[in-house]
Order: structure tokens, then C-alpha cells, then sequence
């Protein structure tokens, strides 16, 4: 039987790539990412340099793919991978990287380095180093198709307390709806005012949709952990659900890394395409609002900003949506000095925030968005992930600042004509 170090070398082994050996090769070493990463410039510690996060990977490609790495190994001085290492680099890359790819985007070489960090998690779990919160959230989401290991019962009791609260409908396992929205466990147990926010804008605007009580969970644990093979499975139940539905189209919900999950990286991770189409879902409120099909008035009189989740915005290409949104109810909407595709992330992706054990850590570099708070001086911050909401939600406790969180599709559904 092979070893948690054997097994975690030949999974990097068999991670390397095109793009592995071609972004390695070309990397010129200039350190450019370094300032681009919130855990570098908050810390000041070099180890939390992007790319020094993949030397793992690094030293598995040099050593198999490398002239210089297949002598030095021939001869016996190239470095191995040792336990210790796997070790240190479950921290750095599980606590000190929220995946949030700002470093990709200024990499004079245009290597997408949280790509390769990726591939370091692979490594990493197939060894068994991973942080103990995301292994247990992995096994839940597994047995109870929710991290959080909600079942259809809670998600049955959660819709009904709302229907009665709010008067409205939240339709249910609806054979042919045009839409089936996933959710997050946290828009169940936490933001359940986004659920009632999407019932009242749907009725407004006429869309037929529903939810899935078979399958409602829209996050990806295996994404979290770096384990494909759990990654997959669990993309397979959005697939059954979608096609028991027959729905053509599945909204993401307001939740960063399961929209790059489902919409960009699932049909890679599965090996074919959906057979739906995927929306996030400021992509189809967007939409609706351009055909005139969702009307909203104005104004949300207090000083906001919007955060703009990594996954959406930078890795998704959701930019001009949300401001188009905000713009319709909000004139007093103002822009971080960062923004966009260049905004810095909250510090809670790539299950960071639900780490533990990475709380000190993630608390330390929520100062970026402390100080950008503090030059705006606003009173509200609006987002679009959830996951981003529960991180901004505990980094404003904990600085003392009295700023409200909201999310977006619930700020329009306020403002509904
Ligand atoms: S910015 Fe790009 S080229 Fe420069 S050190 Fe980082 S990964 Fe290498
Ligand atoms: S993905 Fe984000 S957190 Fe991770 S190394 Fe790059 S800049 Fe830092």
C-alpha cells in the first residue's frame, strides 16, 4: 500500500499539463505577484508569494520535465518532496490563499497561478493534508448533498417559515419551470431573505422557476478541498436534477465559486457538456431588467459601495451587471479606488472562511478591505456571494465598523416597482 507522500507525489505527478509545463517554464521569477496578494501585502511574509504557494507542483515538473530535474534525479541531488513539505504547504495554500486569482491577472507572463494552486490542492488531499473542516464539510456534502449537512427537510421548513412570513410562493420540485436557482446551505440557514428576494422579483417579472428539494446545493465542496473526484460527483446531482426537471436553464446563486463551478469549470471537471445553460443570477437579473421585465424605483438614499466577488467578477466576467443593477435603485452607488476584474478579495474564498483554523490569518488581511472601506466612508456594501457576505459580515465585527452587508438581488427586490 502506498504512503500519504506517495500517493500525494503521483497525484502532482499526474497534474502537470501543457499548461503546468508551459506556465513553469516561462516564469521569470520577477516576484510581480507578491504585491498582488492580499495574504503577502497584509503579512509582509514571503512564503504567502503566490507562486512560491505551487513549489510543490514546481518541483514534481522540474524533476519529471526538466533536463537539468532528470540528471539532478539520475544522480541523486535533485530535492524530493518530503512530508514536512506537504505539511507547510497545506497551510500556505488552504489558510493563506483564498483563490481569488488577482495574482494571475498581473503576472507579466500571463500565468494563472491560482490554476496551479489548484493543482497544489490535489496533491495535497490525495496525501491527506487537508484542513479538517474542509475534509468534514467534503464528507457531509457527500452523505447530506449539503456541507453544512442540511437535507431537504431543512430546506422544506426554511421556504414554508418564509412563504408565511412574506406571503409569498416559493415553488418546489416544478417538473418544466424555465429556470431551476440552486442555492447555498448559508442562503438557507443564514440568508434565507435572498430566497424571498428571487420569489418576489420572479412573480413581479413573470419567470417560471423553481428549486430542487432533491438537490438544492449549489457549492462544491471537492472545488474547496481540491479533490476532483468528489468535485464531480457532486456536479453529477446538479446534472440529475437539471435533466429530472427538465429545466433549461440553472442559475448560480449569489455564491462566488459555485458559479465558477458550474458555469466555467464543470463541463471540464465532468468531461462533456451541461445540458443546460447556466446563469448566474445578477447575469439574469440583468437580463430581465434589460427586456423591461423587471422594474424597479429609486432611491436607496445611503452612501454604498459594491465588493466585488473574485469569482464573479474577476474569474467570471459578471462586471458591468451588477452596476447596471445598482445604477437603476442606489445614485448615491461609489466605486472602491480597486475595483472590477482588480478587486481585492474579502479574504474568505477558496474555503478559507471555513477553515478555523485560518481565522487569525483571514481576520489579519480583511485590513485591505478596511482601508478601502474607510476612504469611501459608505454605509452599506453591497455583494453578490454569500460566502464573500459571511466574511465581510465577521471582518467589520471585528475592526468595529459599523457598515450593513447586503446582497444584491435582495437590494433590488426592496426597490421592486
Ligand atoms: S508574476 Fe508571474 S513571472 Fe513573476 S514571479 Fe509571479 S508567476 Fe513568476
Ligand atoms: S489567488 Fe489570490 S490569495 Fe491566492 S495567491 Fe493569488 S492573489 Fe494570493
Amino acid at each position: 500500500m502506498s504512503t500519504a507522500l506517495e500517493r500525494g507525489v503521483d497525484m502532482l505527478k499526474s497534474q502537470v499539463d501543457a499548461r503546468v509545463e508551459s506556465y513553469f517554464s516561462s516564469c521569470i521569477h520577477c516576484g510581480v505577484c507578491a504585491e498582488a496578494c492580499l495574504f503577502y501585502t497584509e503579512t509582509g511574509d514571503p512564503r504567502y508569494t503566490p507562486i512560491y504557494k505551487t513549489e510543490p507542483l514546481r518541483k514534481v515538473w522540474q524533476s519529471e520535465h526538466t533536463l537539468w530535474g532528470k540528471l539532478s534525479s539520475s544522480l541523486g541531488l535533485g530535492k524530493s518532496i518530503t512530508e514536512k513539505d506537504l505539511s507547510d504547504w497545506e497551510e500556505l495554500v488552504y489558510d493563506g490563499c483564498s483563490m481569488c486569482s488577482r495574482c494571475s491577472m498581473v503576472c507579466p507572463v500571463g500565468i494563472d497561478i491560482a490554476y496551479l494552486i489548484r493543482k497544489v490542492k490535489e496533491g495535497l488531499a490525495a496525501a491527506g493534508f487537508v484542513p479538517e473542516d474542509l475534509q468534514t464539510a467534503s464528507e457531509r456534502a457527500l452523505e447530506f448533498g449539503s456541507p453544512m449537512g442540511l437535507t431537504a427537510q431543512s430546506l422544506r421548513a426554511a421556504t414554508a417559515a418564509l412563504e408565511k412570513e412574506e406571503g409569498i410562493q416559493i415553488p418546489i420540485d416544478v417538473e418544466g419551470a424555465e429556470y431551476l436557482c440552486m442555492l447555498s446551505s448559508s442562503e438557507v440557514v443564514l440568508y434565507s431573505e435572498f430566497i424571498a428576494a428571487l420569489s418576489k422579483i420572479f412573480s413581479a417579472a413573470g419567470v417560471s422557476w423553481t428549486l430542487s428539494s432533491k438537490y438544492f446545493e449549489a457549492t462544491n465542496a471537492g472545488v474547496q478541498m481540491g479533490n476532483s473526484k468528489i468535485a464531480a460527483e457532486l456536479l453529477e446531482r446538479y446534472v440529475e436534477v437539471a435533466t429530472e426537471l427538465k429545466v433549461k436553464t440553472v442559475i448560480s446563486p449569489e455564491c462566488g465559486h459555485a458559479y465558477t463551478t458550474i458555469r466555467w469549470d464543470g463541463p471540464n471537471i465532468l468531461g462533456r457538456a451541461l445540458p443546460f445553460k447556466v446563469v448566474h443570477i445578477t447575469e439574469l437579473l440583468e437580463q430581465l431588467r434589460a427586456e423591461g421585465r423587471l422594474k424597479t424605483t429609486c432611491c436607496f438614499d445611503e452612501h454604498l459601495t459594491y465588493h466585488d466577488p473574485c469569482n464573479i467578477s474577476r474569474r467570471g466576467g459578471v462586471l458591468e451587471q451588477p452596476r447596471n443593477l445598482l445604477n437603476q435603485v442606489a445614485p448615491n452607488f461609489i466605486e472602491f479606488n480597486e475595483t472590477r476584474e482588480m478587486n481585492w478579495c474579502c479574504g474568505g474564498g477558496g474555503g478559507v472562511s471555513s477553515n478555523e483554523r485560518a481565522e487569525p490569518l483571514r481576520l489579519k488581511v480583511f485590513n485591505i478591505k478596511k482601508r478601502q472601506l474607510e476612504e469611501l466612508n459608505v454605509s452599506t456594501l453591497v455583494t453578490s456571494c454569500s460566502n464573500c457576505r459571511t466574511m465581510l459580515e465577521e471582518g467589520l465585527e471585528e475592526y468595529d465598523m459599523e457598515v450593513e452587508v447586503i446582497g444584491l438581488t435582495e437590494i433590488i427586490a426592496d426597490h421592486l416597482a
